[in-house]
């Protein structure tokens, strides 16, 4: 509000205190202002919680593949460049993988864990970063090496991770990964676990 209107407020204000000074004065004096505190930052909260409602992740969020097997709320972000928050820890380990991935993925090892199977993780998802570095110092799978081109890696969207497995680890595998979406589909990589849903 203009100043002068302030100023007008303020003098009314006073005039009521003078006129009501043997009465309720005070409380009423009071009681204006903090209605009019109260009104004016509700609208600016009433915007506040508006635009974080909006901003917030819908609460079941529905997880998709696009046509290319991305996930399609991860396709933005590009491969290896995908924010932490937007990836899922595995259990309790350091690893992340897309949500889907990583559920399941922690659910495999909780039940090979009852068949007294351990499976290890030695990577998951990998950022661009990394894997330009794993290029450098393995090569490229299409070269004989063991890295994919960067940018191209099944990890950078979060939809791969690379096991440690012992045999008789790798049998169980073998025998039931399948059923929680995972597939070892790099030839020369018994370690390399791919997410690859029949539906998510
Ligand atoms: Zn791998």
């Amino acid at each position: 509000m203009g100043i002068d209107r302030v100023h007008s407020r303020i003098a009314n204000i006073q005039s009521r205190i003078i006129a009501l000074q043997t009465q309720q004065a005070a409380p009423t004096v009071q009681s204006t202002q903090t209605t009019q505190k109260t009104t004016s930052s509700g609208d600016t909260f009433a915007n506040y919680l508006q635009d974080a409602v909006a901003a917030a992740p819908t609460a079941n969020k529905s997880y998709k593949l696009n046509a290319k097997g991305i996930p399609e709320d991860l396709a933005a972000y590009g491969n290896g460049r995908i924010p932490a928050d937007a990836l899922e820890k595995v259990g309790n380990t350091r690893h992340k993988l897309w949500a889907p991935a990583a559920e399941s993925l922690t659910r495999m090892m909780a039940d090979a864990e009852k068949d007294g199977v351990k499976i290890g993780i030695t990577d998951s998802y990998r950022p661009y970063t990394e894997q330009v570095d794993l290029a450098r110092r393995k090569g490229l799978y299409s070269q004989g090496g063991l890295a994919a081109k960067p940018g191209t890696s099944e990890h950078g969207w979060g939809m791969a991770t690379d096991l440690d497995l012992n045999s008789k680890a790798l049998g169980w595998m073998k025998q039931n990964a399948d059923k929680y979406g995972f597939v070892n589909n790099v030839a020369r990589e018994n370690w390399h676990w791919a997410y690859k849903p029949k539906s998510v």
